[in-house]
């Protein structure tokens, strides 16, 4: 199950796999699936993350 949480202010949604937060419940639950079925983090889903939108890094799992 994603987790939400506030973090700065914003409500924001955990994929309990990989530990990304994302903007919407939508994507992390995206985040979740793929992790769970793949073992590995899709790069579509998690440039979208909160963690990587700010600093660019292709650095995943
Ligand atoms: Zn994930």
């Amino acid at each position: 199950m994603v987790k939400k949480q506030e973090i700065d202010g914003r409500e924001l949604w955990q994929c309990e796999e990989c530990g990304f937060h994302y903007e919407t419940r939508d994507l992390a639950e995206k985040c979740e699936a793929w992790c769970k079925e793949h073992r590995s983090c899709s790069m579509e889903i998690t440039k979208h993350a909160v963690e990587l939108g700010k600093q660019e890094s292709e650095g995943c799992c």
